[in-house]
């Protein structure tokens, strides 16, 4: 098979070096391993600038979705509510979460291309006594938007909620001062900045309301507390654990502070970004988001052209050593291209190049 870069927001394209850690099989209660769980447990919360003493990491099997769930499911209890703020695809899923686990909430909704309404979420909190818990997304990889958490943050502390937020798309290339930001959970995963490969999320929560949480989870494999208890004592999983991803994700993890941290990710990203929608904009294909709501991450664009479709345009790049991303609106045509992993100037140059040539073709 051909081989291409992917310009989805994860899985993406990691390094050969990151790959190739996964080519030993290691013991999962052996030593060696569990001080590798504990040196990334540790390594996250130096990038989310947060210490040991008031902050924690856990690690949760299977995609983000599962980490989102296994805070939604273990953190809100029988006699709480939630206010979701949603402006996108993975806002609604989170819904479509508390739903299944019988969970008290309300959510406020807005335009997939508007921010969350500051007003309207201050008077929410002002006036719904009930809600206890306030949660969000920063990047809506739905669209490419990036939330403004931060005075999200500063209301939920007013109110004195719990502040929960999926940074899944954004955690590891977009700077977070978890504690400045007043988050007391936050959820992302092993397949999106960090640039490692998918099998795990992992979930940097505020040790106190952790500790709250305890007996509160509805399900015995999303346990957060339980797992917390695991892992704290000796870097032990409860169940199995992928083992090989794990590796890589040390790895993707020392690469990420080789690269300069994360401010020199956000440029090498924001650069990407910048060029692609500068160059793909000279073509005629224009972006979805006004600019400054996009994000640096991934790019909704706008299918104007009705002369081919999605399918033959993915195919015709493809074939060209890229792979690209389908819309997610449901009001207009549109497609995505993520700009994060390993690319570079030089790869967003060729794409558009590709895309260029494309709609040279006669059709
Ligand atoms: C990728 C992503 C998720 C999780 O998706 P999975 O397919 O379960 O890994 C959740 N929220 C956001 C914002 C994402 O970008």
């Amino acid at each position: 098979m051909k081989n291409y870069k992917l310009l989805t927001p994860g899985p993406l394209t990691t390094t050969d070096s990151v790959k190739k850690e996964m080519l030993f099989d290691h013991c999962t209660w052996d030593d060696d391993y569990k001080v590798i769980t504990q040196k990334i447990r540790k390594q996250l919360l130096d990038l989310g600038h947060v210490s040991e003493e008031k902050y924690t990491t856990v690690l949760m099997q299977g995609s983000g979705t599962f980490g989102v769930e296994s805070v939604i499911s273990s953190i809100i209890g029988k006699d709480d509510k939630c206010l979701f703020i949603v402006n996108g695809a993975y806002g609604e899923r989170m819904v479509t979460m508390a739903k299944y686990h019988d969970i008290n909430y309300t959510e406020i909704k807005q335009e997939y291309d508007e921010l969350p309404d500051l007003n309207l979420i201050e008077e929410t909190l002002k006036y719904d006594k009930k809600i206890t818990h306030v949660m969000m997304v920063h990047c809506e990889t739905t669209t490419g938007i990036l939330n403004d958490i931060k005075s999200v943050g500063v209301l939920s502390k007013k109110y004195n909620k719990t502040f929960m937020v999926d940074a899944m798309s954004s955690f590891g290339g977009v700077d977070i001062d978890i504690s400045d930001c007043n988050i007391d959970f936050l959820i992302s995963s092993s397949n999106k900045c960090i640039q490692g490969v998918p099998g795990f999320s992992f979930i940097i929560a505020s040790k106190e309301k952790l500790i709250n949480s305890k007996g509160k989870a509805r399900s015995l494999s999303l346990d957060l507390y339980d797992q917390w208890m695991g892992m704290d004592k000796d870097g032990k999983w409860r169940f199995t654990s992928p083992t090989h991803v794990v590796l890589a994700f040390s790895k993707a993890l020392d690469e990420l502070i080789e690269e300069g941290g994360v401010k020199a990710r956000f440029e090498r990203y924001s650069n990407n970004n910048k060029l692609l929608r500068k160059r793909m904009k000279e073509i005629g294909i224009n972006s979805y988001l006004k600019e400054e709501l996009q994000s640096p991450i991934i790019t909704t664009f706008i299918l104007e052209d009705n002369k081919f479709t999605f399918k033959e345009m993915y195919d015709y790049i493809k074939e060209r050593g890229f792979a690209i991303y389908p819309g997610k609106l449901t009001k207009v045509e549109t497609f995505r291209l993520g700009n994060i992993g390993e690319i570079y100037e030089e790869d967003i140059n060729n794409l558009c190049d590709i895309f260029t040539d494309f709609l040279k073709e006669e059709r």
